[in-house]
């Protein structure tokens, strides 16, 4: 596995220099701890934390995964130490409230960390990860006597959380499940059901895990309408702030899967547990939402750790790798042969790399800040506005940066040659850790069907027009700027071509639903490539005025300057094909019988 190196520097380039970041803590109350102090000692602690603790664990995870035996599920050796450090060490509590032990500091600080650690350990940091969206729901829909009974053990870490929706009929279409939930005499629930697939479902890290599950009350109506969100812990809570009963939810296997093996994926049956309801009677997925979209974000950051770590293990490899002359003549007239970054198709893929990476930590951090805006604000309008930029760019965030950052993790083999596919070096770790990052969460396909559909669409483009009048009014107030005219010139046609083809799409869709599920990927996409090319733009802008003014540290910003060339030359032109793809109508998709797709066979 590629030595993980905290990218402190880009980090505090998109926090600070692109995003101002400093500012915006200054400006919301209750993010004002957050000083430039507070959180450079943060974010250098987090780093060290991850190199040395977090990052060392990646590859053992991998090759010793996790057992399952009748005593529960041991995960491999040091994650269990690893998580006691990161409990002592307050990591879990940054961005929580007080009141409950937090240390309420801005959610996008955590969100920092937390990159940090999934780039260190994906499979580790879905330890604690899970945990979150379990304390957002509380937060959010507890009761007081349940958030008393439960954040602060979860805030402090002693607890774990997960989610459990899925079930082996019931994957997207979340109105399938049938996990019953029954009402007992003393207010609890009796939930009766097997849920598979969940992470983090048990290990031996933390005392107790808190399960947060969707069930169906007895006279629920079907589908999604009857679904009923309840907390099943492992140990009911006892007297004296203790353990009280084991309950009866048990791990009835472990999933065997293509990555992520030191994380715990399991089948978890749920015999008559005790359960507590949360939020209103068949409103869980109404509830459950707020989970999603917290998990939402932090699997698009997955796809923004396997980028980087690719980016990491290729280019160290790419200078030492000496094969072939560069075709100009030799580079390294000394040694036998010239090291591969010579070579034109080994930069193409080493750039695409370093192009999602950096672009995509941009679009995340610009998500964060919108969290904090929707979490701490008091001006009504602010926060509508963040929020809605916050709908429209999650489903982006998620399949795009995943997508992306599969296809990174890919590329990190490719500059390896046969030697990525050899598990020695972590490449193919890397890209077996990464699929599944399209997948839980909501698959690609889904997630274009929310922000086509549900998002884009249904709010008559209002969510768009949000986003593309951001994207506007930068490339206004940059139009005159000759130094960036090669960005801002395409960034501008583009910003106003989202608008018309999503018209167009618009339209078909009136004649015919199937328009919008067959254009949904295609332009979710197109979608995604636009908005990086924005995060390009402004990160060209900042660092062409640093060249400008003069900088001890031109090779940073010329290197950000030469990123964001390639990626308007060499990625930004597959909207081209996006574009083409989303315009040219359902009837190649949906012409052909079911029964022809394999008249061949
Ligand atoms: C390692 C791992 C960890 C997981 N962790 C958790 C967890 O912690 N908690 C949890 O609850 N679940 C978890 N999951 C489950 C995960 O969220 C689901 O696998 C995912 O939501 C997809 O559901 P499915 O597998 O049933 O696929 P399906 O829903 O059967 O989908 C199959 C294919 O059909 C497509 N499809 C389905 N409906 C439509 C549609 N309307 N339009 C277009 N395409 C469609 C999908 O995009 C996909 O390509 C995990 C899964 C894995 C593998």
């Amino acid at each position: 596995m590629p030595d993980y190196k905290t990218p402190l520097r880009d980090i505090r380039f998109v926090r600070d220099e692109l995003l101002g970041y400093a500012a915006h803590y200054q400006s919301l109350p209750g993010c004002t701890e957050a000083t430039s102090d507070v959180v450079s000692a943060i974010l250098e602690e987090g780093a060290k934390f991850c190199e040395n603790v977090i990052a060392p664990l990646n590859r053992i995870g991998d090759l010793e995964g996790c057992t399952w035996s009748a005593d529960g599920v041991t995960t491999p050796t040091g994650f269990k130490e690893a998580y006691r450090q990161y409990v002592e060490g307050g990591w879990p509590s940054l961005a929580h409230e007080t009141e409950y032990g937090g240390q309420g500091l801005p959610e996008s600080l955590a969100m920092t960390v937390n990159e940090m650690l999934a780039t260190a350990s994906w499979a580790w940091s879905m330890y604690p990860g899970l945990s979150h969206g379990a304390m957002s729901t509380l937060h959010a829909h507890g009761t007081p006597e349940q958030k008393a009974a439960y954040l602060s053990k979860l805030v402090s870490g002693q607890w774990t959380g997960t989610m459990c929706l899925t079930e082996a009929h019931c994957g997207s279409d979340l109105g399938l499940l049938r996990t019953k939930a029954v009402p007992q005499a003393d207010g609890s629930y009796r939930i009766e059901g097997t849920k598979i697939f969940i992470s983090a479902g048990e290990h031996d890290m933390a005392e107790n895990i808190v399960h947060i599950v969707l069930a169906r009350l007895p006279d629920a109506p079907a589908g999604t309408k009857g679904i009923s969100l309840f907390i099943v812990p492992k140990f009911l809570p006892g007297t004296d702030d203790g353990l009280g009963e084991r309950n009866a939810v048990n791990c009835g296997s472990l999933e065997h899967k293509m990555g992520i093996h030191g994380n715990a994926t399991c089948v978890l049956n749920f015999d008559g547990a005790t359960g507590f309801l949360i939020g209103p009677p068949n409103k869980g997925l109404n509830c459950m939402f707020t989970f999603m979209n917290v998990a939402r974000l932090g699997t698009a950051m997955q796809g923004l750790a396997h980028a980087e770590l690719a980016f990491q293990g290729a280019i160290r490899y790419a200078r030492e790798r000496l094969q072939m002359r560069s075709l100009s003549g030799p580079k390294a007239p000394d040694k036998p042969a010239d090291p591969i970054i010579v070579h034109p198709d080994v930069r193409r893929m080493l750039l695409t790399m370093k192009a999602f990476a950096e672009g995509n930590r941009a679009l995340f951090y610009y998500a964060a800040k919108l969290v904090d805006v929707v979490q701490h604000s008091q001006d009504e309008a602010q926060c509508e506005q963040a929020d809605s930029l916050l709908a429209f760019i999650t489903p982006i965030a998620k399949a795009f940066m995943t997508e992306t950052g599969f296809e990174a993790a890919n590329h990190g083999v490719q500059v390896f040659g046969g030697h990525g596919y050899i598990a020695e070096h972590g490449m193919e770790q890397n890209v077996r850790d990464s699929r599944i990052s399209c997948l839980y969460e909501g698959t690609t396909g889904i997630q274009s069907l929310d922000l086509l559909g549900r998002k884009v669409l249904m709010s008559q483009g209002e969510l768009l027009k949000g986003f593309t009048k951001v994207v506007h009014k930068f490339c206004q107030a940059n139009e005159s700027d000759a130094v960036l005219k090669e960005f801002i010139e395409p960034l501008a046609r583009l910003n106003k071509e989202w608008g018309e083809s999503t018209m167009k799409i618009g339209m078909a869709a009136m004649q015919d639903r199937e328009e919008v599920g067959a254009a949904a990927v295609d332009y979710l996409m197109y979608s995604g490539y636009i908005c990086l090319a924005y995060f390009w733009a402004d990160m060209a802008r900042v660092a062409a005025g640093k060249l400008a003014a003069g900088t001890a540290e031109e090779g940073f910003y010329k290197a950000k300057l030469q990123t964001a060339r390639f990626y308007y030359q060499r990625i930004l032109p597959r909207t081209r094909a996006h574009l083409e793809a989303m315009l040219s109508g359902a009837d190649s998709l949906m012409d052909m019988a079911e029964a022809d797709f394999s008249l061949g066979y």
